[in-house]
């Protein structure tokens, strides 16, 4: 049993008695599990610890209504986007600019915010397959800005009262998109959204508790711990202040915005910068847009858009460069498209250093001859995209279809994999993600897969080996669940109800 007895306060002790998986490659089950000052200090039989528990005080736990496992690692997620998004009109589903046009207004009615933010609209499902404009919400919206996302994150559309205020109205940035006669259309892409976006955004303070919220919703769906993708710099602070004040509800690996680069290597800040709630891990961003957008970067046109292969973000060079840059900090590349990931691949050729550095974002299109230049990269993917783009994936990609979401394919050749959902772009849920991963891959992983990817292979991702498994040694990440899912039907997986979850030995939800 590590160091416990060498404690001269009393330790904080957490004892589980019944099912526990300890990992799953391969699946590894114990009786009983000790967590002692946020550690698992001992794994194994139930008496052991309940002789360590008549010396020490323990919170004893009962686990024989379901099981245990190590707390599941969303590899890659949004919760500033998630803390926005529940705030945020959900335009999901609409079938129309004019069914678009009513959800606004009613929102506009009840919402007494400064700015309206819209988000999940598809002009897929329109009827005429056309954007809205600023046209289309200005008498809807004329005095508030008022900015309306796509489904996909890459592209919005602002009213006038938004280009206005953001002084975009006389803008030549490339990413505002004209009309005819010259004028700004209201549609803004990449990284002008983004900036647009940000400005957009709630002051610190008030969007630290959006976040704070968040973060307990997200643990009560058996999440401990996150890649926190686009952290907003002025976050940084306040997501480190609550991790000291014992505030924070999941550990958080942050990856900045990629402007943030330039400051962090000025102060030296190491990778894993922090404690173990919190940590620095490096930046983000983006080498393409997204396949729904038609933005993801393709070595060939897309099949239901000869005209474009979508948009090439950065180059090879350029990529080069902020690898080097980063020193030891990780840099998490944004790629979609197989002609993204070829700007990836040829940035770290040759170079074993640089790789070290690196994480590829999605990676949702890879071509045959690309497999075997993946081998030992780190890879966050998102099996439910297999599911939501399923309807109109086959019209963009054409046969191509075959190069989409191989997650099978890319741990045979040896890249490391970790699971995650792009929350908010796919919901919170890991139980979704597993469903996803065993039914709507092609090949589909098994539910043990899965939930390795969601444990070891993510904390791999993000570099972490104190997280992942419940050996000894490692965190005490533990979630607790009604039921054991090697046994269930994927069907049962998508319902499974989470009864606990622990961070650090400590009860979170
Ligand atoms: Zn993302």
């Amino acid at each position: 049993m590590a160091d416990v007895y060498k404690l001269r306060e009393t330790p904080q002790a957490l004892a589980l008695f019944g099912r526990v998986y300890l990992g799953f490659r391969p699946p590894r089950t114990v009786n009983s599990v000790l967590i002692v000052n946020g550690r698992v200090a001992y794994a194994g039989d139930p008496y052991v610890v309940e002789g360590f528990c008549k010396v020490v005080a323990c919170e004893e736990v009962d686990v024989s209504r379901g099981v245990a496992l190590p707390g599941l690692i969303d590899a890659h997620m949004h919760l500033t986007g998630l803390a926005l998004s529940s705030r945020t009109l959900d335009l999901k589903g609409v079938k129309s600019v004019e069914e678009l046009r009513s959800r606004v207004r009613e929102f506009a009615s009840r919402w007494t915010g400064s700015t309206i933010i819209g988000r999940g609209w598809d002009q897929e499902e329109f009827p005429d397959k056309r954007m809205p404009t600023s046209r289309d919400i200005d008498d809807v919206v004329p005095d508030r800005p008022t900015l309306l996302i796509r489904i996909c994150g890459h592209v919005g559309v602002l009213n006038t009262a938004a280009l206005r205020a953001l002084g975009l109205e006389s803008s030549n940035d490339p990413n505002l998109d004209r009309g005819p006669d010259g004028s700004p259309t209201g549609i803004v892409r990449e990284s002008l959204l983004m900036k647009v976006l940000r400005e957009l955004e709630p002051p610190a303070e008030e969007y630290m508790g959006y976040v704070r919220d968040e973060e307990v919703s997200v643990a009560s769906q058996g999440i401990t711990a996150v890649g926190f993708i686009n952290v907003p710099l002025k976050l940084v602070g306040p997501i480190m202040e609550d991790s000291v004040a014992g505030r924070a509800t999941v550990r958080k690996r942050l990856y900045l915005d990629s402007d943030a680069l330039e400051l962090l290597t000025a102060l030296g800040v190491p990778r894993g910068f922090g404690n173990d709630m919190v940590k620095i891990n490096g930046v983000k961003l983006f080498a393409d847009g997204s396949l729904g957008a038609r933005t993801a970067y393709l070595s060939e046109p897309y099949s239901d858009d000869q005209s474009t292969r979508g948009s090439r973000l950065v180059t090879s060079a350029q990529l080069r460069e902020v690898l080097e840059k980063a020193r030891s900090l990780d840099v998490a590349i944004h790629a979609i498209g197989d002609a993204a990931l070829d700007e990836i691949l040829g940035a770290v050729e040759g170079r074993p250093d640089l790789v070290q550095r690196l994480r590829v974002e999605h990676a949702s299109v890879v071509r045959d001859d690309q497999l075997p230049r993946m081998r030992g990269l780190r890879v966050a993917v998102q099996p439910r995209f297999a599911l939501s783009d399923s309807p109109w994936l086959r019209d963009r990609l054409g046969d191509r279809v075959r190069y989409a979401y191989r997650v099978r394919d890319l741990i045979d050749i040896g890249a490391t994999v970790g699971l995650s959902t792009d929350a908010p772009v796919e919901p919170v849920s890991p139980w979704e993600t597993i469903y996803a991963a065993v039914t709507a891959l092609k090949p589909s992983l098994s539910i043990v897969e899965a939930l390795d990817l969601y444990t070891r292979g993510s904390a791999e991702v993000l570099g972490d080996p104190e997280l992942g498994s419940l050996e000894p040694g490692k965190l005490g990440d533990i979630v607790i669940i009604d039921r054991d899912p090697l046994e269930a039907s994927p069907e049962e997986i998508r319902r499974f109800s989470v009864l606990a979850t622990y961070v650090g030995g400590r009860r979170v939800t």
